[in-house]
Formats: C-alpha cells, sequence, structure tokens
C-alpha cells in the first residue's frame, strides 16, 4: 500500500473560509500533523490520530509526517491560509528534495486555501486590484539587509505590497524599520490596511496612512497591506472606507 502526503490550507480562520476540498481531505487524513492552534480549528474525528508540534519545527514536522505516509499512511500536513505563502507546502518539497528516494514516490497533494492578504484586502475594499507583492517581515530565514532591499525595489517599482509576519517578540523592531523605508519612497498619504485575525472571533480591521502607521500595534495575527500610488480610499456614511486600487494606470512612473 502506497501512503499519501496531503498539505491542506484552513484559510485566514473559522470554518467558513475553509474550501470544500480542503474539508474533504481532512477527513480522508488517518493522521494530522501541524502547529498546535491550526489543528485545534480542524474538528476531532474518531480514529484520527494529532501530532501538534510548536511553529518554529516546520521541516521537522514535514519530516515526521513524510515518514509517516511512507509506511502507506493518508497524512495531511495542516497550514493556516494556503500552505504554499510562507508555510508547510514549501517545508514539505525541501525535506522531499533531502529526503530517502521513497519519499519521492509518494503521492503528494497541495490542497489551497484563502491566504491571509486575500482575506485582509476582501474586507477592505479591492486593494490588490492592480499588481501587487507579498513579502515577509521575518528574518528568521533571510538576512534583514534583503528584506530592506525588497521593501524598497517594491516601492520604487509601484507595487502594492502585502507585508506577511510583521512582527513577533523576538523580531520586535522590523516593522518600524520597514516602514521607514518604505516612507523613503512613499508619500505619508499612502493607505494603509492592517488586519488582525481576519476571518475570527476578534477580527479587527484598521485602515490609516503611512505616516500614522508607526504608531499602530501589530502583532503575530496581523497582515499589513501598504497601497501604492494609484491606491484610493472612499470614505462612506456610518461604514468603513472602502481601499482600492484601480485596474489601469496610465502613467509610466511608478
Ligand atoms: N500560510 C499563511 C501565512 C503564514 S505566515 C497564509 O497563507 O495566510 C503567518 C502570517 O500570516 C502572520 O504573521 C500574519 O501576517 C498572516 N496571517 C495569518 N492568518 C491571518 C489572519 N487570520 N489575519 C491576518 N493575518 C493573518
Amino acid at each position: 500500500m502506497s501512503g499519501r502526503l496531503m498539505v491542506v490550507g484552513l484559510g485566514p480562520g473559522d470554518a467558513g473560509g475553509l474550501t470544500r476540498d480542503a474539508e474533504e481531505a481532512l477527513r480522508a487524513a488517518e493522521a494530522l500533523y501541524g502547529y498546535g492552534p491550526y489543528l485545534d480549528r480542524v474538528p476531532a474525528r474518531e480514529g484520527q490520530a494529532r501530532f501538534p508540534s510548536d511553529n518554529r519545527e516546520e521541516r521537522g514536522r514535514a519530516e515526521a509526517a513524510l515518514r509517516h505516509a511512507a509506511q502507506g499512511a493518508d497524512v495531511a500536513v495542516v497550514s493556516g491560509g494556503d500552505p504554499g505563502v510562507f508555510a508547510m507546502a514549501a517545508s514539505v518539497c525541501e525535506a522531499i528534495e533531502a529526503g530517502p528516494d521513497a519519499w519521492r514516490a509518494l503521492e503528494i497533494a497541495i490542497i489551497p486555501g484563502i491566504t491571509a492578504m486575500l482575506a485582509v484586502a476582501a474586507r477592505a475594499g479591492a486593494p490588490l486590484g492592480h499588481d501587487f507583492c507579498a513579502i515577509s517581515l521575518s528574518d528568521n530565514l533571510k538576512p534583514w539587509e534583503l528584506i530592506e532591499r525588497r521593501l524598497d525595489a517594491a516601492a520604487a517599482a509601484g507595487f502594492v505590497i502585502a507585508l506577511y509576519n510583521p512582527v513577533s517578540r523576538a523580531r520586535p523592531w522590523q516593522l518600524g524599520k520597514a516602514l521607514a523605508v518604505l516612507s523613503q519612497r512613499l508619500s505619508g498619504a499612502t493607505p494603509i490596511i492592517l488586519g488582525r485575525a481576519v476571518g475570527r472571533s476578534d477580527e479587527t480591521l484598521t485602515i490609516t496612512t503611512l505616516d500614522r502607521a508607526a504608531g499602530l500595534s501589530a502583532d503575530m495575527a496581523t497582515l499589513i497591506i501598504v497601497g501604492s500610488k494609484e491606491t484610493r480610499v472612499i470614505a462612506r456614511p456610518g461604514r468603513s472606507p472602502l481601499v482600492y486600487t484601480p485596474r489601469a494606470t496610465e502613467r509610466v512612473s511608478a
């Protein structure tokens, strides 16, 4: 019997954001691997084994799940949002590339999910309506200098920028520095969206501008969207503003 490894995106929050394919994969799995709080979002099913692990142990978790699948089991590794965005799908691929030949023979199924930047964008309007990019501010896996260079290049090129992993306890100053780098290229009036715990009961959404963003609190559950020169804000009576980036850009200068 040959095993299967599924890498399943849970979406940003509650069950409403789970796709049917993801639901089906979670039902089919004999064993679930993942960061504890993500596993807690999956309803318990009898006969299904659970292997929670710490947030930082992605490679070890991928290897454990692959070993399990190689024994012939149907195994699912879960990720918040989409598993291919700063998450487990790449860890599984890295483990397969470095691992034993048997892992290359396994069936691998990556089940996409709604990634945080799409969930936050949808709450605010359509900020990703034109060209955009996503940058993780975590310097655990890449040098900080590279992050600064990418932020500068992305702002100079006129992209709307989604910032993942803006802050953690071990990375308290990076967000402030990132906003300072962006401020050298962008006007203080540039729209900024902070979406926290979007899709969960404690969700919050803040719409502000770049010159005010430094004073705002963000944490590990926050995703930030930084507008481009084209991004616009529509004020509405009694409702939060709509932020959008028009489909067309006429000017060549970014
Ligand atoms: N694979 C995930 C991203 C993992 S990186 C995805 O596709 O969404 C973790 C970062 O994602 C967090 O630091 C935060 O920036 C963002 N994030 C994840 N879930 C979120 C949510 N519900 N609301 C806002 N941001 C979220």
